[in-house]
């Protein structure tokens, strides 16, 4: 269990073991898939490799141009 910064929200979230979708291991950490708290997918990158637990991306790619 961690915590993210929500653009969404503008704050920390809460997440918890059931928002989390899949883990995948990289050469650069742990990417975890998951369920941000404001319902938009996001995807963390955490893990010894990785250093600091950073969100690598919030929402869905494809309306990131969206007015
Ligand atoms: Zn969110």
């Amino acid at each position: 269990m961690f915590a993210i910064y929500c653009p969404t929200r503008g704050s920390n979230v809460l997440i918890l073991p059931s928002d989390i979708i899949a883990l995948r291991n990289t050469e650069h950490g742990t990417e975890v898939h998951l369920t941000c708290a404001c319902t938009e997918p996001a995807v963390v990158l955490t893990g010894k490799r990785a250093g600091t637990t950073r969100v690598l991306r919030h929402g869905v790619p494809e309306e990131a141009s969206a007015a």
